[in-house]
């Protein structure tokens, strides 16, 4: 885990922040991640400079990300273990707690402006599969076939993640030698509990009165060894998902996440990027926020609101972004990445992943990045 982002002063109006998924982002693709999150961050942060709200640049922002191959959200994403995909996301509104979802979806090109008609237009906050699609349809969304979603890329790499996944091999595609994979189970497993604690610190969290150390080296605590994923289970090794949060010069905030979830995954199975409080979670009160990485644990940790909270309880949102992934690693053992942002403008960036796309703009300028 890393974070030493160059953090800006207070009261700087309007910020947008974006990241393209945490994961061991391959060398032959990091120019296409640097070049995508620059592209969603100039299109959102345009929103903002022109007096747009936080709700209408995390929309923009995330569509570009989405329409961009490069990420697992919309065209482009990982395949489900039957070929199709399957996509998540959630918008959420700081400023009134309105909140639309949706998850499962296989026919919407930007499930992200299907999240924003719930957030708009609907009295719920989430819908699954065909209900979405048709909420979404009747609210003028185009459905299209699947097929349009699918890249030959996706195909082959859902092929040989399957193969590997029959000859007991663990899926290396996207994560590089695991010896470097800091996501991987098995590589977490190999960090010592001492080095955890430095990093994470004691008492700072709500379930931790003192750090235990068999929590570090335990993927899935609580699980008998059998119930425990398997290592070459590709989902641990698939992280690309899309986010944005934003601060308005109205002084509201926003966050959206989208995602194709992970590779190989079961269909049906939603993570944590379009649940509310978990991937994705925005209010004034206390600050806005995107995950990405392996969304069973942050599922579980109901990880958004846990670092919104802290937020909200004094920690600056630097500090509270790096304490969110030490929390996340120290009990669960999970991977992954988190952008923050507060209503002042102050910010974290932090990821345990190898690599995560991401980028800031406000009124210093635009920068962006592969790693913190
Ligand atoms: N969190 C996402 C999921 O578990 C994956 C990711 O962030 O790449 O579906």
């Amino acid at each position: 885990m890393r974070n030493d982002a160059p953090n800006i002063p207070t009261s700087i109006r309007p910020t947008l922040l974006v990241h393209g998924g945490a994961w061991a982002i391959p060398p032959e693709m990091a120019e296409d991640h640097q070049r995508g999150v620059a592209h969603a961050l100039e299109v959102g942060y345009a929103i903002l400079s022109e007096g747009g709200t936080a709700t209408d640049a995390v929309e923009a922002a995330v569509t570009i990300l989405e329409d961009d191959p490069t990420f697992d959200a919309g065209r482009g994403s990982f395949l489900t273990s039957e070929g199709k995909v399957q996509l998540d996301a959630l918008l959420m509104d700081g400023a009134t707690l309105r909140a639309g979802g949706v998850a499962c979806v296989e026919h919407l090109r930007n499930p992200i402006q299907a999240a924003r008609l719930v957030l708009d237009k609907s009295p719920h906050i989430y819908f699954v599969g065909q209900g979405a699609e048709a909420f979404a349809a009747r609210h003028g969304m185009k459905l299209i076939d699947n097929s349009e979603l699918v890249l030959d890329r996706e195909r082959i790499r859902l092929k040989e993640a399957q193969e590997r996944l029959a000859a007991g091999q663990p899926d290396q595609t996207f994560s590089g030698p695991l010896a470097q994979d800091d996501k991987s189970p098995e590589t977490a497993a190999q960090h010592r509990a001492e080095e955890l604690a430095s990093k994470v610190g004691l008492g700072f969290s709500p379930g931790i009165e003192e750090f235990d150390s068999t929590w570090a080296l335990a993927p899935e605590v609580g699980l008998s060894s059998e119930e425990q994923p398997a290592p070459a289970d590709p989902k641990f090794e698939s992280h690309d998902t899309v986010g944005a949060v934003a601060l308005d010069q109205y002084g509201n905030l926003a966050a959206g996440t989208s995602t194709g979830g992970t590779l190989n995954k079961a269909p049906g199975r939603v993570g944590d990027s379009s649940l509310i409080g978990c991937g994705c979670y925005a209010d004034n009160h206390s600050a806005a926020v995107s995950l990405t990485g392996w969304g069973e644990p942050i599922m579980k940790l109901v990880l958004g609101k846990w670092a919104t909270d802290r937020v909200s309880q004094g920690v600056t949102p630097e500090l509270a972004a790096q304490q969110a992934i030490s929390y996340l690693f120290a009990r669960l053992g999970g991977h992954g990445g988190i952008i923050l942002l507060g209503p002042d403008g102050q910010f974290g960036i932090a990821h345990n992943t190898p690599g995560m796309a991401w980028g800031i703009a406000n009124k210093t300028g635009h920068r962006t990045g592969l790693s913190i």
